[in-house]
């Protein structure tokens, strides 16, 4: 069963309650974070709690919520609606408040949260995803987390419209890739692992951060953070998205290019394997 839960009550997901002058309504001005439940259990929630903590830290939102708050609200979440393969999703905003810019004074940030059944397409693992290029035309704070996902919104459609499965982005001014339209994106060449630096030009993907400091050093690839072009992503032996929900999905073909023979790599394959190892020690099992 679904369930939402907002300002400090667990609610059911048709009860109206947004908040005509909440500024994650009008601004956009806040921020969110999905954690995956496998198993009846969040798997890396100190991770999205981390980057949650920063997202609030850069847009000068007060944090008003122990971690301890948030982990016990997720795990009742879980336990209420019965769900054991879903996505948990929290949203913090500034508050409600008058109409105005400038941030208002004395106004606690708002809290809310739902989970949703889901499970991760195990087809688009096995076979690859095709993928459009898009423009990256959002700001220059990608870095956070925010309610703000106009730019990622219009990306993603543009699959969509091409009845493509993902999106990935590139700066027109230089040409180069950043990531995709809600993931993180990597290239291999010659048995060298590329994707994008950190930067304010993409998100700190807690699934990228898995695989770039616990799998690939373990599994003893070799990695290089740094920004590659649209034509060198073309011609890589394989590729692969990053996400909570896509875990390690391969892309298959880039603009109606066809990476390496079509299928998905074996290095993408052996980062799959160990991502769900990892899955299966925090939450015990995979569904
Ligand atoms: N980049 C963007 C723009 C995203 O929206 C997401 C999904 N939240 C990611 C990368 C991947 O992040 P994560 O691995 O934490 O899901």
């Amino acid at each position: 069963m679904e369930l939402g839960f907002f300002d400090g009550e667990f609610i059911s997901m048709e009860e109206r309650r947004v908040q005509l002058e909440d500024r994650g309504y009008q601004f956009g001005d806040g921020i969110y974070e999905a954690t995956h439940v496998y198993n009846g259990k969040c798997f890396a929630l100190d991770r999205h709690l981390a980057r949650c903590r920063r997202s609030l830290r850069e847009l000068r939102i007060p944090i008003t919520y122990m971690d301890e708050e948030l982990i016990a609200i997720h795990e009742d979440l879980i336990k209420k609606s019965g769900i054991k393969n879903g996505v948990i999703y929290f949203q913090i905003t500034r508050g409600v408040a008058k109409r105005s810019h400038a941030f208002p004074e004395s106004v606690v940030p708002l809290l809310s949260m739902t989970i949703r059944e889901s499970k991760t397409n195990t087809k688009w693992q096995a076979e690859g995803i095709s993928c459009t290029l898009f423009e990256d035309i959002r700001w220059l704070r990608c870095d956070i987390k925010t309610l703000n996902l106009l730019g990622n919104v219009l990306a993603k459609q543009a699959s969509h419209d091409k009845n493509l499965q993902g999106t990935i982005q590139y700066r027109k001014d230089t040409n180069l890739i950043t990531e995709g339209s809600s993931s993180n994106f990597f290239v291999v060449k010659d048995g060298v692992i590329w994707t994008h630096p950190i930067s304010n030009l993409i998100l700190k993907g807690v699934t990228r951060s898995i695989l770039v400091e616990e799998i690939i050093p373990k599994l003893g690839y070799t990695l290089v953070e740094k920004a590659f072009s649209p034509e060198f992503a073309r011609y890589a032996d394989e590729a692969f998205a990053t996400s909570t929900s896509l875990e390690v999905t391969p892309v298959v073909s880039l603009d109606g290019t066809t990476i390496g023979d079509g299928k998905p790599g074996e290095i993408t394959k052996a980062l799959l394997a160990s991502y769900h190892e990892l899955v299966k020690k925090e939450c015990g099992a995979l569904s």
